[in-house]
């Protein structure tokens, strides 16, 4: 299989139940994944905590994940950045039973569907900048929270707007009923 730097080598492990490894992996991300909004970027880094128990029927991992996501605010379209932090805990099986949704592959586990997955699903699907964030005015585009108290002429009712031509029509036959 190919090795990727979520690649973690378990022979030392494997088939001998009770025994137990930690390990902290530093990836530096290959390439980029999230949702629309925003993500972990390639060439960010990734801290894997990893702690690996040998099992009868496979190796249970337990990690803890850290790194940082970058995207934009969906209000008002500024980059972002937040910190990404997700545990979780899988067995890669020995046998390709599929009662199993991962399995050791030639002495060795690939992290990264998992932390792909705990990843993703611990992202907001609407970031902001700010809790508060008042997003861009739907006249002009500006960003309301740099710019306190921007507000426009108000526009013109459309219906002071239609009386205005109905005036404009008293002059002429009341062809208009
Ligand atoms: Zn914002
Ligand atoms: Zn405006």
């Amino acid at each position: 299989m190919i090795k990727t730097p979520y690649t973690v080598d378990v022979r030392d492990l494997m088939h001998r139940p009770g025994e137990m490894r930690e390990r902290v992996i530093d990836v530096t991300v290959p390439e980029e994944f999230g949702n629309a909004m925003i993500g972990v970027k390639t060439g960010s880094a990734l801290r894997i905590d990893l702690r690996m128990e040998s099992l009868h029927d496979g190796i249970l991992v337990s990690a803890e994940v850290d790194g940082t996501a970058a995207g934009e605010c969906g209000r008002c379209l500024i980059d972002i950045e937040q910190a990404v932090q997700v545990e979780f805990q899988e067995l890669f099986a020995y046998s390709s039973d599929e009662a199993f949704e991962y399995e050791v592959h030639e002495d060795t586990i690939d992290l990264e569907p998992v932390i792909r997955d705990a990843v993703v699903l611990s992202l907001p699907f609407q970031p902001v900048c700010q809790e508060d964030c008042l997003g861009l005015c739907p006249v002009c585009g500006v960003r309301l929270l740099d710019n306190p108290g921007h507000e426009h002429e108000t526009p013109i009712d459309p219906r002071w707007a239609t009386l205005g031509d109905l005036a404009g029509l008293e002059g002429q036959s009341g062809q208009e009923n």
